[in-house]
């Protein structure tokens, strides 16, 4: 039952489906494709299924979206039908817009996010120019990690989420840069990135067990109390963590356990949110992860507008995970 939903109209959330091409890797294991786009909305997966003869046949699962990629479409199509159309009301009225990538690890969520990143800063800066706002644009870029926040600017400092009078999570420390231009938020990003994927318990590239937001904050009026201003909009872009890690609940390895849990959690708290807010829920269960603690005024806010982009890997040795990735994303509908 899938509703129809415009882009840049006034529907709250936004859900895609982007399938990236199979790998050199895969393609000399003799993986195969599993994923059929049929229309600009709807796509199968198609299952391989062992029969008791042990011969493989395939199960088709349909499935209906916002939108679809494949892997004839560039980012600069997925960007263009999706986050793109709504930075003009970001800019314009306040608001706010959180973008999130969901997936499998490899299934393209960092690829996605960058080119989301590079082409929301170059439009945000192109219209705040055209419009002559004076504002000011504060950028962040953090990870959740085990309920802990880092900051990535800040060489994964550890930084307090302190809730106050209101119920906002605040968070303490968190480096601030105000930004002027495209190129200045993708150096930040450049350098997150490096701190991000180097160390966590100091194993290199543990990216998929964490949480990554970059933090677009328009800031008007006069600085005060340690803030750059009135907050006017918000753009949050989440990478998030890799979906298969919520099933690692089962391994001996403690740690990789509680990782596990931890992902799992938070991913079924978001949504839940998310879910809650598409249905204009009083109650939102924003309080179950860090996650969604962090992110509540993207779930509560009357102006908060939301986008999903479920990246998948089209190889048959995926399939499981990828059926995974498209049941969270349909039932956010
Ligand atoms: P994730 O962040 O989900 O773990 P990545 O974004 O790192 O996955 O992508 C895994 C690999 O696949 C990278 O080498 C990336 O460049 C490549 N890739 C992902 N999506 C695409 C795409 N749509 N087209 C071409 N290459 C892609
Ligand atoms: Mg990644």
């Amino acid at each position: 039952d899938s509703k129809p939903r415009s882009v840049g109209g006034s529907s709250k959330l936004c859900v895609y489906v982007r399938k990236r091409p199979l790998s050199k890797k895969e393609l000399a294991a003799k993986g195969y494709d599993v994923i059929t786009c049929t229309q600009s909305t709807q796509l199968l997966c198609h299952e391989p299924k062992l029969k008791v003869d042990m011969s493989e046949s395939l199960e088709n699962h349909s499935f209906a979206f916002d939108g679809v990629f494949d892997e004839t479409d560039d980012n600069d199509v997925i960007y263009k039908s999706s986050v793109g159309p709504l930075i003009p009301s970001l800019v314009q009225s306040h608001g706010i817009l959180t973008v999130f990538a969901y997936g499998q690890t490899g299934s393209g969520k960092t690829y996605t996010m960058k080119s989301v990143y590079r082409q929301a800063a170059a439009d945000l800066f192109a219209q705040l120019v055209a419009l002559n706002r004076p504002v000011i644009v504060g950028v962040s870029f953090y990870d959740i990690y085990k309920n802990g926040v880092c900051d990535l600017l800040n060489q994964r400092k550890k930084v307090q989420a302190l809730e106050d009078n209101e119920g906002v999570v605040q968070l303490l420390g968190l480096t601030e840069v105000p930004t002027t231009s495209g190129t200045m938020l993708m150096d930040l990003v450049e350098r997150g990135e490096a701190s991000r994927i180097t160390s966590i318990n100091g194993v290199h590239d543990d990216s998929s067990r964490s949480h990554a937001i970059l933090r677009v904050t328009l800031y008007s009026g006069k600085p005060a109390n340690g803030q750059m201003g009135t907050v006017e909009a918000r753009l949050s872009m989440v990478d998030l963590a890799g979906s298969e890690r919520a099933c690692e609940t089962q391994t001996d390895d403690k740690s990789t356990r509680m990782e596990g849990a931890e992902i799992n959690k938070s991913l079924l708290a978001l949504k839940e949110c998310i879910r809650a807010m598409d249905i204009g829920a009083k109650h939102l269960p924003f309080r179950q992860s860090k996650l969604t603690q962090i992110l509540r005024d993207s779930f509560m806010c009357e102006t908060s507008r939301t986008v999903m982009i479920a990246t998948v890997s089209p190889c048959s040795e995926h399939s499981n995970h990828t059926l995974n990735t498209l049941r969270y994303a349909d039932r956010l509908k």
